[in-house]
């Protein structure tokens, strides 16, 4: 079985954007696979001899639910219990949000490897950019740029080392 990694974080950090990245690969179909829910956005990519299925949540949007505000996206938290890992993106332009650290909470409780991407790090400081998300409590984050590519493959070796 390919390892499923799942893309989250709330909109516009841009996990869709690291969805088209890491599915780009010679062999990649990137597409809706029969069974599996259609609301989520999954495809396949290759790192060295590695596969790996990639999910697509499409956003980590709070939604009201019974009167629960902040209560995540149901198709999101599906996603993240099905995943053997989590990469959880933040905008490095930004800096912290209140709704990344709900998130951040949220991922720790669901007992995944999660892995924090600093995003849109491009032009950036690596180091810099990162420093700030260490408050959120998910180890080291890693700074990258989905746009550019800039340490995409070390994220991915990294999140597929175990597999
Ligand atoms: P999503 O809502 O999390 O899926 O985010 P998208 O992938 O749709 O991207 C949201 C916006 O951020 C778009 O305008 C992207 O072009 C932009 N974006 C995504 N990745 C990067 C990046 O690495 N650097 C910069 N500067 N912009 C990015
Ligand atoms: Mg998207």
């Amino acid at each position: 079985m390919k390892p499923t990694i799942a893309l989250v974080g709330r909109p516009n950090v841009g996990k869709s954007t690291l969805f088209n990245r890491l599915t780009r690969s010679r062999d990649a179909l990137v597409a809706d696979q029969p069974g599996l829910t259609r609301d989520r956005h999954y495809g396949h990519g290759r790192v060295g001899s590695k596969p790996y299925l990639v999910v697509d949540t499409g956003g980590f949007e709070p939604v009201v639910d019974e009167g629960i505000l902040f209560e995540m996206a149901k198709q999101t938290l599906q996603a993240v219990d099905e995943a053997d890992a989590i990469v959880f993106l933040v905008d490095g332009r930004n800096g912290v949000t209140p709704q990344d650290k709900i998130i951040a909470n949220r991922l720790r409780q669901s007992g995944r490897p999660v892995f924090l991407a600093v995003n849109k790090a491009e032009g950036m400081n690596r180091a810099i950019a990162a420093a700030e998300f260490y408050e959120l409590g998910l180890g080291d984050p890693l700074a990258i740029s989905a746009a550019h590519g800039d340490g995409v493959r070390d994220l991915v070796e990294l999140v597929l080392e175990p597999f």
